[in-house]
């Protein structure tokens, strides 16, 4: 357990103001319509996408001499979360946040010059990561799709799911196998990433199918069959891949914590405001303590798991090792945010299914958290193993 006393400081209450601002002004051009429009087709938020790219939210990550902002991961995190605590869907683009963040660690100067000042600008989208395989699920080693190099390019085969907005991405992270499982010692070798171009790709060795789920997150099933990627594409050393992206966990799950402390910050803004306001037995339901109570508990969570967010950005920061915070974050404000949503459904009544009021799919959205990009039990997984130091349960 990490006992030992560090100098990274937190900052309490509303801090990166102007951001916060600036990202509520983008919001509120964005209303409950438009989300539940896209919602009910399934459609990717293009125009809320472009305005975040334009205002260079998306690009808070990528440092300045790219064309960045180059400001802190709380700093971005800020960004998700008042997207979510005003009623918008960050996750349709959060990937581009740390994604990027595996090209900036580990690629070569030239994948870095070529590609991190489009991504920055907003010419590139890099926002799609292929990791999940169907047969494999979080057993992320055992991935199947192979990478055979043959000349300058790799030749892929295999088949990816659950890839979120490929449909609405020039650029994929890929993970795949170049050498078998049995040929290291070490069942992470042998993995390796791969920038894999979608424009050229689609219709030449890679087909993209629609997965329709109960919430509206773009999500894909990807086919590779024989799909050529220059050699120059490889990120970082081959068969040394499966480092790459591990470095970037810690900075993902801190980030799309706050996208859940966000959504309950909506969840129990929008109950509190109903419960205030609906009369049944002559009275607010707010008045009845069964009301009250899970409201007010819900509030008490998010509040713990916003201290555990910020902690975590704040040792990330520092560079300090962050792999229990960043674990605990995650946990916690999915959590937090699930019992806000269940609150709120619960305050809502009947209304709380009825589309109009939003509650039924921000509900819908908030317990993603609880499943990807890490599932709950492998935190917990986590925590028992590298924090309290039991034997490995898997
Ligand atoms: C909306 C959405 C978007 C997604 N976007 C992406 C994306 O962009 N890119 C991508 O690569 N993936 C993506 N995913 C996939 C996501 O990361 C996986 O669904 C998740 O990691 C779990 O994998 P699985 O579904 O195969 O579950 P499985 O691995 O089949 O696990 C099923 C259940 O068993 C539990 N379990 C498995 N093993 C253990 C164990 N040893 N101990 C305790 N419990 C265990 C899991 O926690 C889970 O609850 C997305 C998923 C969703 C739902």
């Amino acid at each position: 357990m990490s006992n030992q006393a560090t100098t990274a400081s937190v900052q309490l209450g509303e801090d990166f103001p102007e951001i916060r601002d600036g990202v509520r002004r983008i919001c509120a051009d964005f209303p409950a319509p438009y989300w539940r429009d896209l919602d009910r087709h399934e459609g990717y938020p293009t125009a809320f996408v472009q305005a975040m790219t334009a205002a260079g939210y998306l690009a808070s990550l990528i440092p300045e001499e790219y064309g960045g902002a180059g400001l802190p991961l709380r700093a971005a995190g800020v960004i998700l979360e008042e997207c979510h605590a005003n009623g918008c869907y960050a996750a349709a683009a959060h990937a581009q946040m740390y994604t990027m963040g595996t090209v900036l660690r580990h690629g070569s100067p030239e994948q870095k010059a070529r590609y991190l000042p489009k991504i920055a600008s907003g010419e590139l989208r890099l926002q799609a990561f292929g990791v999940t395989e169907p047969t494999t699920g979080t057993d992320t080693t055992k991935l199947k799709t192979r990478a055979v190099r043959a000349g300058d390019s790799y030749v892929v085969t295999g088949q990816k799911v659950w890839t979120s907005r490929a449909e609405h991405s020039d650029l994929m992270l890929l993970l795949v196998r170049t050498a078998p499982p049995e040929a290291s010692p070490k069942k992470t070798d042998g993995i390796s990433v791969l920038l894999v171009d979608m424009r050229e790709a689609r219709g030449n060795g890679m087909e993209i199918r629609k997965l329709p789920a109960m919430v509206n997150h773009n999500t894909t099933e990807i086919f590779f069959d024989g799909l050529r990627v220059p050699a120059a594409n490889l990120i970082g050393a081959e068969g040394k891949g499966f480092r790459c992206i591990l470095d970037g966990m810690n900075a993902e799950r801190i980030l799309v914590s706050h996208e859940s402390i966000g959504d309950a910050r909506w969840f129990i803004r929008t109950a509190t405001a109903y419960a205030r306001e609906r009369v049944v037995f002559d009275r607010p339901i707010g008045q009845n303590q069964g009301i009250q109570f899970p409201i007010a508990r819900a509030y008490a969570e998010l509040q713990a798991a916003d201290m555990m967010v910020r902690k975590g950005a704040a040792l990330f920061e520092a560079g300090l090792p962050c792999g229990e915070e960043a674990n605990l974050a995650k946990l916690l404000s999915a959590e937090a945010a699930w019992n806000a949503a269940e609150a709120c459904m619960q305050t809502h009544g009947g209304f709380g299914y009825a589309r109009e009021y939003d509650v039924e799919r921000r509900w819908r959205e908030a317990r993603v958290q609880r499943t990807a990009p890490i599932s709950t039990n492998l935190i917990l997984a986590y925590i028992g193993e590298h924090v309290l130091g039991l034997p490995r349960s898997y």
